[in-house]
């Protein structure tokens, strides 16, 4: 019989990119483990399977130049791969062997051969189930079964595992090596950064020899325990489980701190192990991973940035205008005077606007304007106005000072602690911590900044003696509309309660999902901002106007704060009926276009991440809240809502008998700010 091993490998693995070209001093991954195998005394051949994509040319003029045998060809369709690069090189017995073992031993590989050969079995191996250390994975089939499986097995990711049909059906006469204890928690496989690590120490404990034995690597663990430690923490296989945007995540959290620039795109945010977390293609509600499935976003739509949906198509074609004609130059671009128009067009209190790129940014830009205009340095928070020094410092004397608006738990490090008293919060509905603060702060308060409504209607008056003792001590009255703005009415939601501010802010909706965002306020209190310095280079780039300028235009033409109102009404108002149905109690929060529940169970959260976690099998990108766009079509709400009746009713059951903690395939998503390891 002719033995031959496939070696898989590719360089677009996602978690390691090049893993197989990487250098151990002077050889490659690929060459060790070609030249590692070569000591076997049964083998016949040894040949690299790698793919078709163009990515993997330069693996393969590595190959040719270092005479290695080699067969490109599907990526994905790993079995196919190997039954035909078994047939082309005539192989009657495969052994399968994957890229990422630079320690494979061939004592090893030779003794599944041999035990293949003695038991007269179709499929021998030392992983099922695994007793050595990750890394040594041998696994040797008979090309009769590899050719029955290319036929029998249409799975994708059987297909892409190779074996595993074999390993799970049950249906085959197999074997398998075990080693007397069980070492597979040891992880000297490749598939990380971290791993690498621990292969390069490894390696440096034999420095004359590529060629050292698994025992050898095994007594080196018994006596230098910390060359080991750095890649522990990765659960073995874990790869094989995992989608490509969870292990491009992994990634990220090694090179990115916090993993993603916004906290509530963290995947811990939603389903701490098994969130998709990026994205290939987004259109109108719908999203696509990193490997081509598609959800309905029925969650934050964007954080609230696409109320007409993803990638708009009228929007898209204002931006693509802008690109071709030039995005910035010497001059200034024409559309940010109009979008300054059309803005106080929108809101006849106001006479002048000012723009930044994003939402903490302009509301910094704001508080510098009332400062510089009332010449006082304190300011009376409620709500969230973005990460930057003067919003963060309401934390500095009382850690808890930010707790009732919207993130709990923010660190004020890294803030001067000069700072410290000159941000003061009050909570929303209770005037009279505003009115305390004003009276203990007399001729100190610069202005009052305020989300105008979040959680709650504003009751008893509340907005109107805002505005009232604003007015009355000479503060400048703000109101945050990044995150209400457009959801209610054409521009701020103040325009809804007739209050109107000195200045307001939009972000978030204003230009679609292109970064664009505005201050408008009167005119004294804006032509502050010639008092002091305020002045950015991209500020003036034009795709934020021109999308900004198109949004609206499409906003007022189709009232998009109607349609994303009465959907989120009609949403509300079926998970009422739904959680009636199910006997659960819930709490509804938000104005329709930006609602949330909770229900009241003890764990909450874990509920909270076991309905994100099956709404995610079902194809639905879902949590506890919805942010309502247009392109929520009827019958994409109406299917959202029969599978979250699902979950209710099993969250139900759970609830009476069982203990939920046991239906989550991972961990618990985060509540507030949580800081990443
Ligand atoms: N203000 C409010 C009311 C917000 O909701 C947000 C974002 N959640 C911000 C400011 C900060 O905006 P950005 O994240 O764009 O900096």
């Amino acid at each position: 019989m002719r033995f031959v091993a496939i070696i898989q490998a590719r360089t677009g693995s996602t978690r390691l990119p090049n893993k197989v070209l990487k250098k151990i001093r002077e050889k490659t991954v690929i060459e060790i483990i070609t030249e590692r195998l070569a000591f076997s005394k049964l083998l016949d051949g040894i040949v690299v399977a790698t793919t078709d994509n163009p990515l993997d040319d330069g693996l393969c003029d590595l190959l040719s130049s270092k005479s290695i045998p080699f067969f490109r060809g599907s990526e994905k369709d790993v079995l196919e791969r190997y039954y035909q690069a078994a047939l082309e090189f005539n192989a009657e017995v495969i052994i399968r062997i994957t890229g990422d073992c630079p320690l494979i031993d061939s004592e090893v590989v030779d003794s599944v051969i041999r035990k293949f050969i003695d038991e007269k079995v179709d499929y021998c191996s030392n992983i099922n189930p695994p007793t050595f250390p990750d890394g040594l994975d041998t696994e040797v089939i008979s090309f009769k079964l590899l050719e029955k499986i290319n036929s029998l097995v249409t799975d994708d990711y059987d297909r892409e595992h190779v074996t595993t049909y074999i390993r799970n059906s049950k249906r085959f006469s197999t074997s398998v090596i075990t080693n007397n204890i069980d070492l597979s928690n040891l992880r000297w496989t490749l598939d990380e950064v971290d791993d690498f690590k621990v292969i390069e120490r490894i390696y440096s404990k034999f420095p004359n020899s590529y060629f050292f034995g698994w025992k050898d690597v095994l007594s080196l663990y018994e006596t230098n325990k910390e060359i080991f430690l750095a890649n522990q923490y990765i659960v073995n296989n874990s790869g094989a489980r995992m989608g490509t945007g969870q292990k491009l995540y992994s990634r990220a959290k090694k090179i990115i701190p916090g993993g993603s620039m916004l906290l509530s795109k963290r995947p811990e945010m939603f389903l701490p192990d098994n969130w998709p977390a990026y994205f290939k293609k987004a259109k109108g509600c719908e999203v696509w991973d990193l490997d081509d499935k598609k959800y309905y976003d029925t969650s934050i739509m964007g954080v609230g940035t696409n109320i007409l949906g993803y990638a708009n198509d009228e929007v898209n074609e204002a931006v693509t205008k802008a690109l071709r004609d030039g995005v910035s130059s010497t001059f200034n671009c024409p559309d940010e005077v109009f979008l300054a128009e059309k803005l106080i067009d929108m809101h006849p209190w106001a006479d002048m606007a000012r723009f930044a790129r994003s939402g903490g940014e302009i509301n910094s830009v704001a508080v510098r304007i009332a400062r510089a205009h009332t010449k006082k340095d304190k300011i009376a928070i409620c709500g969230y106005h973005g990460w930057h020094d003067w919003y963060l410092s309401t934390n500095i004397n009382n850690k808890s000072g930010l707790n009732k608006h919207l993130l709990p738990g923010l660190e004020p490090l890294g803030v001067p602690k000069s700072l410290e008293g000159s941000v003061i919060p009050f909570e929303y509905n209770k005037f009279e911590q505003l009115e305390e603060i004003i009276k203990n702060n007399k001729n100190k308060i610069a202005a009052i900044k305020m989300e105008v409504v979040r959680n709650f209607e504003p009751q008893n008056g509340f907005l109107e003696a805002v505005r009232e003792i604003a007015t009355e001590n000479n503060i400048i009255l703000i109101f945050d509309e990044c995150t209400s703005g457009f959801r209610e009415t054409f521009g701020g939601i103040h325009k809804k309660y007739k209050v109107y501010p000195d200045m307001a802010i939009f972000g978030k909706a204003l230009g679609n999902g292109f970064a664009i965002s505005a201050c408008i306020g009167k005119r004294d209190v804006m032509e502050s901002t010639q008092k002091t310095f305020i002045s950015s280079t991209f500020w003036t780039e034009k795709v934020g106007p021109a999308a900004a300028l198109k949004t609206l235009e499409i906003m007022e033409r189709m009232k998009s704060w109607e349609i994303i109102t009465n959907k989120g009404k009609f949403i509300a108002s079926e998970w009422s009926r739904i959680a009636q149905e199910n006997n659960l109690d819930i709490n509804l929060s938000g104005i329709p276009s930006l609602k949330s529940f909770s229900i009241s169970l003890d764990n909450w959260l874990a509920y909270k991440t076991f309905i994100t976690q099956e709404m995610l099998k079902e194809g639905f990108l879902a949590s506890n809240l919805l942010y309502s766009s247009v392109s929520h079509e009827d019958i994409i709400i109406k299917n959202y809502i029969k599978k979250l009746n699902q979950i209710f009713n099993q969250i139900r059951t759970i609830n009476d008998k069982g203990d939920i903690m046991n239906f989550l395939d991972g961990g618990v998503c985060h509540g507030g700010f949580q800081r990443l390891n």
